[in-house]
């Protein structure tokens, strides 16, 4: 006999045993690894399905991951999902994509899955929002006008406007929108505020393309065809890569009706006029993506990503973790640029990631660049990509021609930054009404500020950097943690008034000279400080393109993707700098960086000149560049890489050690100097203080980890870091495949 309290007892308990169905839900952190959630009565999940579900006395977006659940948690510790938005699930291979990626850069899966999640915004249902339209005239009778309603009946037109957006074009309150509203003056109706894109129309014609680009299209339409490979477009500055890849896209957006296409570019050289060639191509805008949209705008990509009515879409590296229902293919343009890897949060390589999606997902992958990465060199040579060869310019244009100006012989006088024959060839192009661009990749008027008096060198605030003088806002900033201050009129060492001096020359230096010595041009400066929005970028470019600008002295900021019709001339000002200093790709990348913006000169009909000035003149670099032997120095390059067994041939690792109390970071680094496993072809150097050792006052010890190709570095650097326990204060952090040393 068992009485009634006995009873509830054992149904308490049976109920705890009849397992109830439960679901593994990763979540956007970069804590844990997903959590189990029960699933309740009449709701249906599946794997990919966005969800909210309860963490501690939040409410979080996750998404129901592959995970088998945990079976040893029970079932009166779960916690049920709340809610399953009613949107298509993430398909089953970009989850496993995601958790592929995480495993490669050894970070928890959560912060790809943020990154998944950047649109979020668009899981809300915002089945229709009132909008406002203009009413048919007449007006009603005996509405009141006032300038302010006025101003809103101006701006209200066919297109519906929330009453906010309606509100900020006419500079009124949304009260006055509302009121016209009451007042019978505007039609209120529901929209859809992100509404579908236009599909794009791969059947419209493209350009009529040279006989190379013909046949490069033809051999990636192929590709497109067999739906998986990786090609190189390698084709010369100018020789229209963007017409042949677009051939491509064409092809894929064709064969699929439902298929997606990713064209991938750097930030910067995501220009209008790019996005205006796509639109021209395929009769439709593309969306665009990048880390400038608005928020509304980056809602409905990602909302029409995800329910796969946007087919078509240029973005930034970040593009690549859009919600895809059906990627089909990637172009990857200016694929060697070093932007591609994100160099803070999660340190992944944009362009290797898109490679290693295609192969994983069955679809080709792109690349394009006239100065390909060492990467992708060997990988060509190796039978790994194809490739498609463009060897000259597109229509009459020819390629400038390049002459290394040896400073040693004639260099400028000091405090000048321009040899003599470039200000010969500055004179010849403004007496023919064309365009000079002067090159020097350092922002700012000069790159160190030094007490003349006492020596002493202006760093920031507790950290390793020097501080760079700006002239063009007084003030002294640090380019890498973004300190800044104006300008003391005294030494803060010694006190010397006035002794605080610039050394060596940045943009605004540069610029400061062309004034004085072409008073009547127009010299404008092109640098992240001068132009701070896109907008203001937009019109810089608009003024060079239209020839409004005579000089322009830019960073690297000018260096990509432009056409400029009528400039004629490129001086690089300082052509050495970025060889020195221990980075294993500082030739490679002074090379790209030289050449992309020499391919800037001659664009149009005219032929193009391009003067690099350099104190090492008999450098692979120059002479190359010079030359126009680009693949003798790709293969010099590689030489030397093999025998140093560094990538591509090797692989490396960078760990980096970083704390705010040095003793807590010395223990750590030495203790896991003294574990480093035994293993054949991996070395670990180290640990040695990062060239910025101290930067805001955190202090940084860095370890290199290189292997073989073949070397599983994730696994040997988690065996490794997994022996020592770190302390709470000191953080480690791994970079596979590093790009910066620093
Ligand atoms: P790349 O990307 O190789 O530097 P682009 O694709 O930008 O070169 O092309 C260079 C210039 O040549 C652009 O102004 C482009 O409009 C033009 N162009 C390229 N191919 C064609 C073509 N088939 N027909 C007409 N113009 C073309």
């Amino acid at each position: 006999m068992v009485d009634g309290a006995v009873a509830d007892v054992l149904a308490e308990k049976n109920s705890e045993i009849a397992l109830i169905p439960r679901v593994k839900v990763l979540l956007p952190l970069p804590a844990g690894d997903g959590y189990d959630y029960a699933v309740p009565d009449g709701m249906e999940l599946v794997p990919g399905d966005f969800v909210t579900v309860p963490l501690g006395p939040r409410q979080v977006t996750g998404v129901v991951w592959l995970d088998a659940s945990d079976p040893s948690v029970p079932d009166t510790k779960l916690k049920a999902v709340l809610k399953r938005f009613d949107v298509a699930p993430l398909p089953r291979k970009l989850l496993e994509f995601a958790d592929w990626v995480a495993r490669y850069y050894m970070v928890r899966r959560g912060t790809i899955l943020r990154m998944i999640l950047r649109g979020e915004q668009g899981l809300a249902d915002v089945r229709g929002k009132t909008g406002y339209r203009k009413v048919p005239l007449p007006l009603p009778e005996g509405l009141r006008l006032t300038a302010k309603r006025e101003a809103v009946l101006a701006a209200a037109g066919e297109q519906p406007l929330t009453a906010k957006d309606l509100a900020a074009k006419a500079g009124v309150t949304e009260g006055v929108v509302r009121g016209l509203a009451d007042a019978g003056a505007l039609v209120p109706v529901m929209f859809d505020p992100d509404p579908a894109f236009v599909p794009p129309d791969p059947e419209r014609p493209g350009r009529e393309l040279s006989q190379d680009q013909a046949a490069g299209a033809d051999a990636l339409s192929r590709l497109v065809e067999e739906g998986r490979g990786t090609a190189l477009i390698d084709g010369v500055t100018g020789s229209g890569k963007t017409e042949v890849y677009l051939e491509a896209a064409a092809a894929a957006l064709r064969a699929d009706p439902s298929a997606q296409v990713l064209v991938m570019l750097p930030e910067i050289a995501l220009t209008l006029p790019f996005l205006k060639r796509l639109e021209e191509r395929f009769g439709a805008p593309p969306a665009h993506w990048h880390s400038d949209v608005s928020s509304a705008q980056r809602r409905r990509v990602w909302k029409r990503v995800l329910d796969g009515s946007c087919r078509l879409v240029v973005g930034a590296r970040s593009a690549l973790f859009l919600p895809w229902q059906n990627l089909k293919l990637i172009v990857v343009d200016e694929e060697h640029d070093p932007a591609y890897k994100q160099q803070d949060s999660i340190l992944y390589h944009a362009r290797d990631m898109a490679v290693a999606m295609g192969a994983r997902q069955g679809f080709p992958v792109v690349l394009a660049s006239a100065t390909p990465s060492l990467e992708t060199v060997l990988n060509v040579e190796d039978g790994r990509y194809s490739r498609v060869k463009l060897k000259s310019r597109f229509g009459p244009a020819v390629l400038p021609d390049i002459r290394v100006l040896d400073m040693r012989e004639d260099g400028p006088d000091s405090g000048r930054w321009l040899a003599g024959p470039a200000v010969s060839a500055i004179n010849e192009v403004l007496a023919a009404n064309k365009q000079a661009l002067l090159y020097l990749n350092r922002r700012g008027y000069a790159p160190v500020t030094i007490c003349r008096r006492c020596g002493e060198r202006m760093t920031a605030p507790d950290s390793d950097t020097w501080l760079v003088e700006h002239k063009y806002t007084n003030r002294l900033v640090c380019h890498q943690t973004g300190f800044s201050m104006p300008k003391p009129d005294k030494c803060p060492h010694c006190g010397g008034i006035d002794t605080l001096a610039g050394c060596g020359p940045g943009v605004e230096r540069v610029a400061e000279e062309a004034k004085e010595r072409w008073p009547e041009a127009a010299v404008e400066i092109f640098s992240s400080d001068t132009v701070e929005s896109p907008g203001a970028a937009k019109s810089l470019l608009k003024r060079m393109t239209e020839g409004e600008i005579d000089i322009l002295v830019a960073t690297q900021a000018a260096a990509k993707g432009h056409n400029f019709p009528a400039l004629t001339l490129v001086v690089g000002v300082d052509a050495d700098l970025g060889l020195s200093g221990g980075d294993l790709r500082a030739a490679e990348r002074t090379y790209q960086v030289l050449s992309q913006v020499s391919g800037r000169a001659g664009r149009a009909a005219d032929k193009g000149r391009v003067l690099l000035q350099s104190y090492q003149p008999g450098h692979a670099v120059a002479a190359a560049l010079a030359s126009g032997s680009r693949d003798d120095f790709l293969a010099a390059e590689l030489f030397s890489r093999e025998e140093l067994g560094m990538p591509p041939f090797g692989r490396l690792a960078g760990v980096i050690l970083s704390a705010k109390e040095e003793p807590k970071l010395m223990a750590d680094a030495r203790a896991l100097a003294q574990v480093v496993p035994q293993a054949d072809g991996l070395e670990v150097w180290g640990p040695a203080p990062a060239p910025f050792y101290r930067l805001r006052g955190v202090y940084r010890q860095r370890f290199l980890v290189k292997g073989t190709k073949r070397s599983n570095l994730q696994a040997f650097i988690q065996d490794w870091l997994g022996a020592v326990k770190p302390s709470n204060a000191v953080r480690r952090v791994v970079d596979i495949d590093p790009y910066n040393f620093l």
